[in-house]
C-alpha cells in the first residue's frame, strides 16, 4: 500500500525543522523526526528532561521506540502508524511513554509529514507532557460523577437563587421525575415557608455559608425536614458566581428523636412524679446512683446526700440488708414485703421493697421500688385492736344477757326482781344492737346508701327524743336542752340525725366518768342550724383532735379504761357529710368537750 503523498505538506524542510524545533523548545516539548522509508528516528535533547532517556535510548527506529511505550498502548502502535502513513496529513494522539525512573508520562503526539524537496518524506512530530491535564480531567470527571451519584441532594444556583444544576438525589428527594425540569426554578419554591428561603439567601450573600435545618415541600405537597449546608461558589476571579447546597433528609431521624424524647419524658415523669419511691443503684456495690422525688421525701435526704449512700445504709440493720442483697444477687428473692428502714432523722419505718435488674452502658443496675407500709401496718394493727374491742364489747352484753336469762329460768323470783332483770337483758340487747347497727350503718353510708328519707325534721323534738334514751331518773338533772322553740325545721334523714346525736351524747356520758352537766343545744348561724353536745368530761388533747374522726381511732385513757370501738365519731362524720354538713369540736383536756354540727334548714 502506497502512502498518499499528494496530501503531504511540501515546503522548505530546513526552515520547517527549525521552526518546529523552536516551537517545541518554547512549549517545553520533545521534537522528533521519523523517516518512514529508512525507519530512522531522531530526537531533540528535551527528551532527557521529559523522559530521562538520552536521544539514543529513546529509540532510533520504530521498533526501538515502541519499547518505550506503555504495554497497553504498544500493540496498537504499528497498525496506527501504517494507518496514519496511508491517510497522511496532520495527526494527534495521546499515549503513555515510560520514564527512565519507571513511571509513565502521558504525551500528546502532534505530527505531520513534511515532504522534502531534496529527499524522502519525513514526519515531524512534537511530544507534549499532558499527564497533569489528563489527571485534572480525570479528577474533574470523577468529581462530576461523585456529585451526580451522591446520595445527598446537591443543587447549584445562580446568585438570585435560580437552579442551574441538581443531581438525581435532589430530584428524588423532592419527588420530581427528571433533573431537567428543575432547571431555572426558584429555590424558594422548595421551602415550606418561602420567606425563610429569602432569609437564608440573604445570609448566604452576606456570610458566604449557611448551615441549618429547613422544612421543605415535596412535589406532592408532603413536608420534609432537611439538613442544609450551603456556600458561595466563586469564579476564577474570586467573584461570587452562585451557590452550592447539599441536602440531607432528616425527617425520619427527627421523628425518631421526637418519639425517643417523648418516651424519655414519659419515663422521666413516671420516675420523678410517681408517688412510689424509686431508687436506682449499682448492682455491683449497691451505691445509689439516682432517686426520685418521692424517695427523697420518704427518707428526708437531698439528692446529693442520697447519691453518696449505699442502699444498705438505708436499712435499720445494715448487716441484714447485706444478707438480703446477696439473696437478690443469687436470684432467690426480688420482693421483701416488710423491711425496717431508717430516715435521715433516725425515724424507723416499715417498707415493702421490690427490686428489678437492668443493664445500662454495660453495667448492671437495680431499680428498687419502696412503699411505705407503716400506715397500712398501723391500720392493720388498729383493725386487730378493733376486732378484739368489738368482740370484747359484744361479750359484755352477751354475758349479761345469757347470765340473767339463765338465772331467770332457774330461779323463782318476785315479780319486781324479774322485771329488773328483764330490763337489764333488754338494755344489754340494745347495746349489742347499737354496736352491730353502727358497723352496718357505716358500711351503708360509705357505699352511698345511707341518707334515704330527707324530710323536715323539727329540732326540739329531735333533741328531746335523743335525751330521753339517756336520762335515767337518778341523773335527770344533769342533762339540759338549749334550743329556741322557733328554730325552723332541719332538712335531713331523721333516723340518721337521731343516730348521730345519740352517738355524741353517748360519748359525752361515757367520757365524763366523774359526772358533770351535759348540754344538747341548737342555734342559727349564717342561715344554717348549728347543733351541739357539750360535756364537762375528760376532754381531748389537741394532738388527738384531728384524728378523732378517723375510723378505729381511740385515745387510750390512762387510769380508767373506757371501752369502745372507735367507730362512733366516724359514723357521725359520715352522716353529717351525707347531709352536706360540717362537724368540728372544741375541747380542753380536763374541762370537757363540745361537738358542733351544721345542717341546712328545710325551705
Ligand atoms: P369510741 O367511743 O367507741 O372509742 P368514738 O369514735 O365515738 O369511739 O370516739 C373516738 C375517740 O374519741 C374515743 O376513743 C375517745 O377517746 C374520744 N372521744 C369521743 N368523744 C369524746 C368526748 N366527748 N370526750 C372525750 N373524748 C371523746
Amino acid at each position: 500500500m502506497e502512502p498518499q503523498n499528494n496530501q503531504r505538506q511540501v515546503g522548505d524542510a530546513t526552515a520547517v525543522d527549525h521552526h518546529f524545533e523552536t516551537l517545541c523548545q518554547v512549549t517545553g516539548g520533545v521534537f522528533y523526526q521519523y523517516g518512514p522509508d529508512s525507519d530512522r528516528l531522531s530526537w531533540s535533547p528535551q527528551c532527557r528532561n521529559m523522559f530521562g532517556w538520552t536521544e539514543a535510548e529513546m529509540g532510533l527506529d520504530s521498533a526501538g521506540w515502541w519499547q518505550r511505550l506503555h504495554p497497553q498502548d504498544r500493540p496498537a502502535a504499528p497498525a496506527l502508524l501504517q494507518d496514519w502513513l496511508w491517510r497522511g496529513g496532520p495527526d494527534e494522539r495521546q499515549y503513555r511513554v515510560q520514564h527512565r525512573q519507571g513511571h509513565y508520562v502521558w504525551v500528546a503526539d502532534r505530527s505531520r509529514p513534511v515532504c522534502r524537496a531534496d529527499g524522502p518524506t519525513v514526519i515531524l512530530g512534537c511530544l507534549q507532557d499532558v499527564t497533569r491535564d489528563r489527571q485534572r480531567r480525570l479528577q474533574l470527571g470523577l468529581a462530576q460523577r461523585a456529585i451526580d451519584s451522591s446520595i445527598n441532594g446537591i443543587a447549584m444556583t445562580d446568585l438570585d437563587g435560580r437552579l442551574t444544576y441538581v443531581n438525581d438525589a435532589f430530584a428524588k428527594l423532592f419527588g420530581v421525575c427528571g433533573t431537567e425540569e428543575l432547571s431555572g426554578r426558584d429555590v424558594a419554591s422548595f421551602w415550606k415557608h418561602s420567606r425563610r428561603a429569602m432569609v437564608v439567601l440573604r445570609a448566604l450573600q452576606q456570610q458566604g455559608v449557611w448551615c441549618g435545618e429547613m422544612i421543605a415541600r415535596r412535589h406532592d405537597g408532603r413536608p420534609l425536614i432537611l439538613q442544609l449546608s450551603a456556600h458561595v461558589v466563586k469564579d476564577d476571579h474570586d467573584q461570587p458566581a452562585g451557590f452550592m447546597a447539599s441536602f440531607i433528609d432528616i425527617s425520619q431521624r427527627r421523628r425518631a428523636e421526637r418519639t425517643l424524647q417523648e418516651s424519655e419524658e414519659k419515663y422521666r415523669l413516671l420516675f420523678s412524679c410517681g408517688s412510689e419511691a424509686i431508687i436506682l443503684f449499682d448492682a455491683r456495690n449497691s451505691r445509689i446512683v439516682d432517686a426520685n422525688a418521692a424517695a427523697l421525701a420518704l427518707y428526708g435526704y437531698s439528692h446529693q446526700e442520697f447519691t453518696g449512700l449505699s442502699i444498705v445504709d438505708l436499712a435499720e440493720e445494715p448487716d441484714q440488708a447485706r444478707v438480703r442483697m446477696s439473696q437478690v444477687e443469687e436470684g432467690q428473692f426480688t420482693h421483701f414485703p416488710l423491711v425496717a428502714h431508717r430516715k435521715k432523722d433516725g425515724t424507723v419505718f416499715e417498707v415493702e421493697v421490690s427490686l428489678g435488674d437492668f443493664r445500662w452502658r454495660r453495667r448492671r443496675f437495680r431499680a428498687g421500688f419502696f412503699r411505705d407500709v407503716s400506715e397500712r401496718r398501723r391500720i392493720e394493727r388498729l383493725k386487730d385492736e378493733m376486732l378484739s374491742a368489738v368482740s370484747h364489747e359484744m361479750r359484755t352484753p352477751l354475758t349479761a344477757i345469757l347470765g340473767y336469762a339463765d338465772f331467770l329460768q332457774r330461779s323463782v323470783l318476785p315479780a319486781d326482781k324479774q322485771q329488773e332483770y328483764l330490763q337489764v337483758i333488754q338494755h344489754q340487747g340494745e347495746r349489742l344492737k347499737d354496736l352491730v347497727d353502727n358497723h352496718l350503718n357505716l358500711q351503708r353510708l360509705r357505699a352511698g346508701f345511707g341518707v334515704a328519707h330527707i324530710q323536715p325534721v323539727a329540732v326540739l323534738p329531735l333533741l328531746h327524743g335523743v335525751l330521753n334514751v339517756f336520762s335515767r331518773a337518778e341523773d335527770r338533772g344533769r342533762f339540759h336542752i338549749d334550743c329556741p322553740a322557733e328554730l325552723p325545721p332541719l332538712c335531713g334523714d331523721e333516723n340518721q340525725l337521731y343516730r348521730a346525736l345519740q352517738n355524741l351524747l353517748s360519748n359525752a356520758v361515757k367520757y365524763s366518768p366523774d359526772g358533770g352537766d351535759i348540754v344538747l343545744g341548737a342555734y342559727e348561724e349564717n342561715g344554717r342550724a348549728v347543733l351541739y353536745v357539750r360535756d364537762q368530761g375528760i376532754g381531748i388533747l389537741p394532738q388527738h383532735q384531728e384524728k378523732i374522726f378517723d375510723r378505729y381511732f381511740r385515745v387510750r385513757a390512762e387510769g380508767h379504761p373506757i371501752s369502745g370501738t372507735g367507730l362512733g365519731l366516724t359514723l357521725v362524720k359520715e352522716i353529717i357529710k351525707a347531709h352536706n354538713g360540717q362537724i368540728w369540736l372544741e375541747s380542753t383536756p380536763g374541762c370537757g368537750s363540745t361537738f358542733f354540727l351544721t345542717l341546712d334548714f328545710w325551705n
